[in-house]
């Protein structure tokens, strides 16, 4: 930048023209067009919130897409813990875990937690963000190769790039596609691991963890599973992918957050103590920022205590959902397969998901499309969700909702 000139005899120095570093800066084409012609779905703001109806614009809506599976958001249990939590420590922890931020509040979490999942340990995250991002930016050091489904979240995407390590990239749940690359890297110094979910957040399918599991083994490969839609939801109790299939012991390091079922934000890594015990000290997520606050924490701890004792929220809501898969798919919806309470609805070109959009709208149900680059070209889908929260009425509007508008744009005959 500049460059040295004389002017008027004198020696200064003459800046190239600046540039206004926000003069270009503007939400994507796509977002203002979508504004003028009244189709845009997106940061709709709600004036009030009762689980599976909310209150936009003073006209209620059946809220369908949201990830509080369990309906706890709303639990008065949950919300009593977390005044308690508010009256006795405030609302900022105000330092970093490592400092002082630690709470006997966050210990606690992490041994019930550790304890559930079935691991020696468990370290929790302000943000379910953070504890994935660090589970590839702090594990996956320089060294290692590691290995992600094509569907993984944008936060283990985000943390090979934060340690610039290096990612591979299987076919979605392809375990003969991971395998492929593992001998294809044969010979590649370091160490492997394989990044994986439970429950994938577009498709909503189930991990094939199985299959995953055993390729890695036979390569000497770690496994690291991101179970954030699967905590709470999957597993005999609840504990998540790796007990609904028995491999509690084979996937190595668990990710989670609070912020699905477990009816709060934040997240969590679980692994072996030595494991946990490097991240906490070394990972920067982890360090570099501020602890989970003390209500936060409370009405995850309190949200965990009550899926462990009471299965009847979990048994609710895959009636729930069932019921709406079958019905979906009786109507002549394409359902991508899903096996679990992400129950994505296939519209197909943009303009079409965001007029399926609109038309769910005006039928008072609140549902948001997944676009391209989230999704290819041409498979854009309505991301719904169900959960425990919903009442039968609620989910009628839905199903009269999705066959009217599916049969005006003509997705399904
Ligand atoms: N992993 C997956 C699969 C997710 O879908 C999300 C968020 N939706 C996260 C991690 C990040 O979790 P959080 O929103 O709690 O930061």
């Amino acid at each position: 930048m500049g460059d040295t000139a004389t002017i008027g005899g004198a020696s200064s120095l003459v800046r190239e023209p600046v540039v206004d570093a926000f003069a270009d800066l503007r939400a994507p084409r796509r977002a203002d067009q979508a504004r003028a012609l009244g189709l845009y779905p997106y940061f709709k703001a709600m004036a009030r919130h009762g689980g599976g109806t909310v209150v936009v614009d003073g006209e209620q809506y059946v809220l369908t897409g949201s990830n509080d599976y369990l309906g706890l958001t709303q639990d008065a249990r949950v919300r009593q813990a977390a005044r308690a939590a508010v009256d006795e420590f405030g609302m900022s922890a105000s330092g970093s875990r490592f400092l002082t931020g630690t709470l006997e509040l966050h210990e606690t979490l992490e041994a019930e937690l550790a304890d559930f999942v079935g691991k020696e340990s468990a370290l929790v995250f302000s943000a379910g963000f953070l504890g994935t991002a660090a589970a590839v930016a702090t594990l996956g050091g320089r060294h290692n190769v590691l290995y992600f489904d094509d569907q993984n979240h944008a936060s283990m995407i985000d943390g090979a790039r934060m340690a610039a390590n290096r990612p591979r990239r299987f076919e979605h749940n392809d375990a003969a596609d991971l395998e492929r690359l593992l001998k294809e890297d044969e010979g590649l110094p370091g160490g492997r691991i394989v990044y994986t979910e439970g429950i994938f957040s577009m498709s909503g399918h189930i991990g094939a963890i199985p299959e995953v599991v055993e390729v890695a083994r036979r390569y000497g490969a770690r496994v690291v599973c991101d179970d954030a839609h699967a905590t709470g939801v999957l597993g005999p109790r609840g504990e998540g992918s790796h007990a609904h299939f028995d491999l509690v012991d084979d996937v190595d390091v668990v990710a989670g957050t609070f912020s699905k079922a477990l009816a709060s934000v934040g997240g969590f890594l679980a692994g072996t103590a030595d494991v946990i015990d490097y991240i906490r000290h070394t990972a920067r997520p982890f360090i570099f920022s501020t602890a989970l606050p003390a209500p936060n924490i409370a009405a995850s701890l309190e949200a965990l205590r009550i899926i462990r004792s009471e299965p009847e929220h979990r048994e609710q809501m895959w009636s729930k959902v069932d019921f709406m898969r079958q019905n979906l798919l009786d109507l002549g919806f394409d359902l991508l397969g899903s096996d679990s309470p992400i129950v994505p609805v296939l519209v197909g070109d943009e303009s079409t998901a965001l007029q399926f959009w609109r038309g769910l709208w005006e039928e008072k149900v609140f549902a948001t499309p997944a676009l391209p680059p989230a999704v290819a070209q041409g498979r854009s889908l309505i991301r719904t969700s169900f959960n425990t929260a919903h009442r039968l009425e609620h989910l009628e509007r839905v199903l009269e909702a999705f066959e009217k508008v599916g049969r005006a744009l003509r997705v399904i005959s």
